[in-house]
């Protein structure tokens, strides 16, 4: 509950036009601890820093809620030319999109053009072996997530295409359920947007409790999971289920965020998991970083440090 209340106030505070001004002008310093720096280059660089350690990478160009369809366009062609410049550089494209960025919801010519961007960019990933996971947005985007999702694996396989199903959604249970027809590579995450009470569960212990029985579900159903958490006692539990239930450490991954427990992602990678660290990179960072600071009370003193010493 407390949690809940603790997001509230700070995605609160920092949707407000003037908070958002002062933190873009003066906290770009303290974003670098979670974003890899504005350009295509600085987040291929990051992605080789962490091959040194074992840990994969999953590439994110921020941005989302883009307005107009020509803008959502332009955003789709910077992330085909991402996937171009890994790709260039030996890297296999692993990407997360957000279809809001892209046009989802903006209907041209007939078609949702998000979908119709997101063709473009699953299409490319295939081309060159990678990966596109849609990332999961606030709640009244999920039926058309999940079902763009079903379009998208239908055309061109789940071996290129994924999503997010969030543990603190009543939902997401049922969601997981209907989508077993396609054994689809899921990430689970437990949720990180201001949801109203209506819709998502407001007691944390609830949200691991579901956490955990979406990942095992998933995992008895015979599909790959990402187990996206930093959430050590959820990580214990994991090792435990897949080591008492003989699944195999090819069919799972542990994902974390870029900048958030590097020694567990170094020290699970040593002991032979596949480990994936979230890289986000470019100048719309804010939204982002301020989701990430509203996870955890330490990380607010932290960005005020940050901004004083300039
Ligand atoms: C790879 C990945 C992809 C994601 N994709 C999505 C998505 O598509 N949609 C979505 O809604 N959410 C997404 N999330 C965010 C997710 O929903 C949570 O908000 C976030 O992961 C924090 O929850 P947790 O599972 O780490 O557990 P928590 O219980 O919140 O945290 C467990 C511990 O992790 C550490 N920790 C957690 N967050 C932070 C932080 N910000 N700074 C420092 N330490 C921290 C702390 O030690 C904390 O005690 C993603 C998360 C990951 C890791």
């Amino acid at each position: 509950m407390i949690d809940q209340l603790y997001r509230k106030a700070v995605l609160t505070v920092a949707g407000q036009k003037t908070i958002e001004n002062i933190v873009r002008a003066r906290g770009w310093g303290v974003a670098q601890r979670f974003v890899a720096g504005e350009s295509i280059q600085t987040a291929l660089n990051a992605v080789k820093e962490l091959e040194k350690d074992g840990v994969l990478a999953n590439l994110d160009l921020l941005g989302e809620f883009i307005d107009s369809p020509e803008k959502c366009t332009a955003f789709a062609d910077n992330v085909l030319n991402l996937m171009d410049a890994a790709h260039a550089q030996g890297i296999r494209p692993y990407v997360s999109v957000k279809l809001s960025s892209v046009g989802q919801g903006k209907t041209v010519e007939g078609g949702d053009l998000g979908l119709t961007n997101a063709r473009r960019i699953v299409g490319r990933a295939k081309q060159y072996g990678g990966f596109v996971c849609l990332d999961m947005e606030d709640h009244p985007r999920v039926d058309i997530t999940l079902a763009q999702l079903r379009t998208l694996i239908g055309e061109f396989g789940r071996e290129h295409v994924g999503s997010v199903l969030q543990s603190y959604l009543y939902r997401s249970e049922a969601d997981r359920a209907a989508l077993d027809d396609l054994h689809p590579n899921l990430r689970i995450v437990k949720g990180a947007y201001l949801e109203p009470e209506t819709v998502a569960m407001p007691v944390k212990a609830d949200v691991d409790a579901g956490y955990r029985k979406l990942v095992y579900a998933h995992m008895k159903a015979g599909n790959y999971v990402n187990v996206a958490t930093h959430d050590e006692s959820i990580i214990r539990d994991v090792q435990h289920f897949v080591l008492a239930n003989g699944i195999s450490k090819d069919t799972f991954e542990f994902q974390m965020l870029y900048g958030i427990r590097r020694d567990l992602q170094k020290n699970l990678a040593a002991q032979g998991y596949r480990v994936r660290a979230y890289i986000p990179y470019g100048r719309d960072w804010y939204p982002y970083f301020s989701r990430r600071i509203a996870e955890r009370p330490a990380n607010v003193m932290f960005v005020l440090r940050g901004m004083v010493k300039g």
